[in-house]
C-alpha cells in the first residue's frame, strides 16, 4: 500500500485553475512538477512521474494539452509507462485506449459525481454573475427557467431561489421533477416547457442536446436572455436566436473563470478522491 502524498505529480497543462490546484497538492505535501512544453523535457517528466494530471479541458487527438504559459503541449499515449495514474478532464477515445492498452490506469475526472457537484457552485455563481450583468432588472422578483434538473441544474435553481427569483425547472423524468418540486421549485415537464417559458426573464439551459429550438425560441418573451451552461456547442439555436431578437449567450468554463482559486482546490480534492478510492493506495 502507498502512501498517496508519497506519489510523484506531473501537471501536464491548464490554466489558472490547474495551478491552483498543484499548488494546493504542493501544501498537501505532494511533489508536483508542471510541464514547460518542450518535447524533450515532456518525455522525461511524464517517464519519472507516478501520476499525470491534465487539466479540465481534456486532452485532444495525439495528447495535445491545452496549455496558459506556451503553446499546446503534446502527451503522446506511448510515453505512458505501465501502473502510471492518468486523470484527465477528458480524454480524445483513441487516445485514451493508447493509454490504458499501456497499463497505466487512466480516469476522465469531468464525469465524476464529485466533480460535477462541488463545480455546480461556481458554475451557479458565474451564471448568476453573467444574469446580472446582462439584464437591467433584479433577479429578486424576476422569472427565471432552469432547463435541466441534474448536477449543474439544481444547485443554480436552489441559488436563484435564494435570492428570491420565480423559478421554474424544466425536466423530462418525473422523479427529477418531483425533486425540484420537493425543494419548493415550480417543476414542469419538458414537453410543456412552452407555459414556463413564455413568462421567462432568463433561461438557464444545462441541457447538452438541441432543446431550446426555433420553436421554444419563439415563445420566449422578446426581453429573455438565454444563458447557456451546456457543454460546446450547447443546447441553444443561436442562429434562430438571433434571427427572432433574442439575446442568447454561450458560457463555458465558468468555473475556471469567475471562481479559479475555488475550482483549483476543487479539481485538488477530486483528484485526491479519485486516487484514495483505488486500491492500494492510503491517505
Ligand atoms: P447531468 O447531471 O447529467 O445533468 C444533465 C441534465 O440534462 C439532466 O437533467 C438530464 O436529464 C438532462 N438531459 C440530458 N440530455 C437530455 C435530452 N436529450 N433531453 C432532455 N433532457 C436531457 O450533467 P451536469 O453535470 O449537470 O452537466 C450539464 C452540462 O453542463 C454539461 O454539458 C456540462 O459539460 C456542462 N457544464 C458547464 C459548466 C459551465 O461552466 N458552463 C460547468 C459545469 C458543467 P435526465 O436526468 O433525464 O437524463
Amino acid at each position: 500500500v502507498t502512501r498517496w502524498t508519497d506519489l510523484r505529480f506531473l501537471m501536464c497543462g491548464g490554466e489558472k485553475r490547474e495551478a491552483e490546484a498543484a499548488s494546493r497538492l504542493a501544501r498537501w505535501g505532494v511533489r508536483v512538477d508542471t510541464l514547460g512544453g518542450d518535447a524533450t523535457e515532456t518525455a522525461r517528466a511524464v517517464e519519472s512521474a507516478d501520476v499525470l494530471v491534465g487539466p479540465v479541458s481534456g486532452v485532444g487527438r495525439g495528447g495535445t494539452i491545452r496549455c496558459r504559459a506556451s503553446n499546446n503541449l503534446q502527451v503522446p499515449a506511448d510515453l505512458v509507462h505501465r501502473g502510471q495514474l492518468v486523470l484527465v478532464g477528458a480524454a480524445d477515445p483513441a487516445w485514451a485506449q493508447n493509454v490504458r492498452e499501456r497499463g497505466a490506469t487512466l480516469v476522465e475526472y469531468r464525469e465524476r459525481d464529485d466533480f460535477a457537484l462541488a463545480n455546480a457552485v461556481p458554475t451557479a455563481e458565474g451564471a448568476i454573475q453573467m444574469a446580472m450583468e446582462l439584464t437591467d432588472i433584479t433577479l429578486h422578483g424576476a422569472t427565471v427557467a432552469v432547463l435541466g434538473a441534474g448536477r449543474t441544474a439544481m444547485p443554480l435553481a436552489l441559488k436563484l431561489k435564494g435570492l428570491s427569483a420565480r423559478v421554474f425547472v424544466l425536466a423530462r423524468r418525473s422523479e427529477a421533477l418531483a425533486a425540484a418540486a420537493a425543494y419548493g421549485l415550480e417543476a414542469i415537464p419538458l414537453d410543456r416547457a412552452p407555459e414556463g417559458l413564455d413568462r421567462c426573464d432568463v433561461v438557464f439551459n444545462t441541457i447538452p442536446a438541441m432543446i431550446l429550438d426555433a420553436l421554444l425560441i419563439e415563445a420566449l418573451s422578446p426581453h429573455c436572455v438565454i444563458i447557456d451552461l451546456a457543454s460546446a456547442p450547447g443546447g441553444t439555436d443561436f442562429a434562430a436566436a438571433a434571427a427572432a431578437g433574442r439575446r442568447a449567450v454561450l458560457a463555458p468554463g465558468l468555473p475556471g473563470k469567475v471562481a479559479p482559486r475555488t475550482a483549483g482546490w476543487i479539481l485538488a480534492d477530486v483528484i485526491r478522491g479519485a486516487i484514495l478510492e483505488m486500491p492500494g493506495y492510503q491517505p
